[in-house]
């Protein structure tokens, strides 16, 4: 397996304070794996907190990790320097959930995608350039002579991040961290953009790490899916399995609160949704102790992960009559 991505026991702890320093573990012992020779999505789901978007940044190098390693393929992407650095860069791209934040009102589409085709010399000539654009707009599922020449307000929400796909396909990436990309977009949209990032995925080779709140929209998407509670993995493996058959209290929680089209279905019958700031903190037990409805006095220990099926393991002792599987091979869960 040549490895595209792979995060080895990646922890992200911020401090505050010159005097007494607090310190919150963003991410804690998280490590995933991407093979390269295998495109797949990968939902990364969690409420705000959770240490989701954490993931996103040191992904995506705008960050480093506090303990632990990142390696793109095979190189630690904290040394990668001059050419490495350029083409790790490239072939690992972003969309954000602000379809609205990279257009500057001043500049037309055209601008905005001739950039980065300019700053990586992805063409010799004008004409080039614009083959290129044309290109990555007709593979996000827009019309280039709808949409070269336009300016941002000119534009749907849809359109915008449409075009934000396109940019970051101009790059040929390997790897697209889309973080939270739908939920500024009309639902209307939704399942469209949806669609054009699974596109992606099959027709050109990009592995899509989907960073959300909605379960709803990992379902459609991903192919596999991690849990995060409080930097804290809770559950992960096929997103099927896990969404249809959560196992983990917290994942429960999640999936009650979604108001799914199913009458049958009881919603939010589980501990409510409650804000971080009103939880308190169990030391290094389980990071959930606090709003989980079973929470016992073994607890106060971190539970490690059970493996219940060869594509799902929660950290919770609910399970622990299953064996346990360590955090370094959670890829191992992951089906692609
Ligand atoms: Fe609840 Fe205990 Fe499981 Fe944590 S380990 S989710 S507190 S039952």
């Amino acid at each position: 397996m040549a490895e595209l991505l792979e995060f080895q026991n990646v922890t992200k702890i911020y401090s505050r304070g010159l005097i007494s320093k607090q310190s919150t573990t963003a991410l804690n012992n998280v490590s995933l794996k991407l093979d390269e020779d295998e495109p797949t999505i990968l939902t990364v789901a969690g409420e705000s907190g959770s240490g989701k978007t954490t993931l996103a940044m040191l992904l995506l190098g705008f960050i480093e990790p506090s303990a632990g390693t990142i390696f793109y393929k095979g190189k630690d992407i904290t040394k990668l320097r001059g050419e490495e650095r350029m083409t790790f860069r490239r072939e690992v791209q972003a969309v954000f959930q602000d379809p609205f934040a990279v257009f500057n009102p001043f500049y037309t589409v055209d601008h905005l995608l001739t950039v980065p085709i300019e700053k990586f010399r992805l063409a010799k000539t004008k004409a080039e350039a614009k083959d290129r654009m044309e290109e990555a707009l007709t593979a996000v599922g827009l019309r280039p002579e709808d949409i070269l020449g336009r300016f941002p307000h000119q534009l749907s929400g849809g359109q915008r991040q449409r075009i934000n796909v396109a940019r970051a396909l101009l790059l040929k990436p390997k790897l697209l961290v889309a973080d939270e990309p739908v939920s500024m977009v009309d639902a209307s949209l939704r399942a469209t953009i949806l669609e054009t990032l699974r596109n992606l995925q099959k027709n050109y080779g990009v592995s899509i790490i989907y960073i959300t709140h909605d379960l709803t929209t990992a379902y459609h998407i991903a192919k596999s899916i991690m849990v995060l509670y409080r930097g804290n993995l809770m559950e992960a493996g096929d997103v099927d399995t896990v969404i249809k058959t959560p196992q983990h209290p917290y994942t429960r929680l999640l999936i009650d609160s979604i108001p799914w089209p199913d009458l049958s279905r009881r919603w939010g019958e589980s501990a409510a949704l409650v804000k971080e700031s009103e939880i308190s903190d169990h030391g290094d037990g389980c990071r959930f102790y606090a709003r989980c409805p079973h929470a016992m006095e073994k607890c106060k220990a971190p539970p490690p992960l059970f493996r219940m099926e060869p594509h799902q393991a929660a950290s919770c002792y609910l399970h622990d009559r299953f064996p346990e599987i360590s955090p370094d091979h959670v890829y191992e869960l992951l089906p692609v």
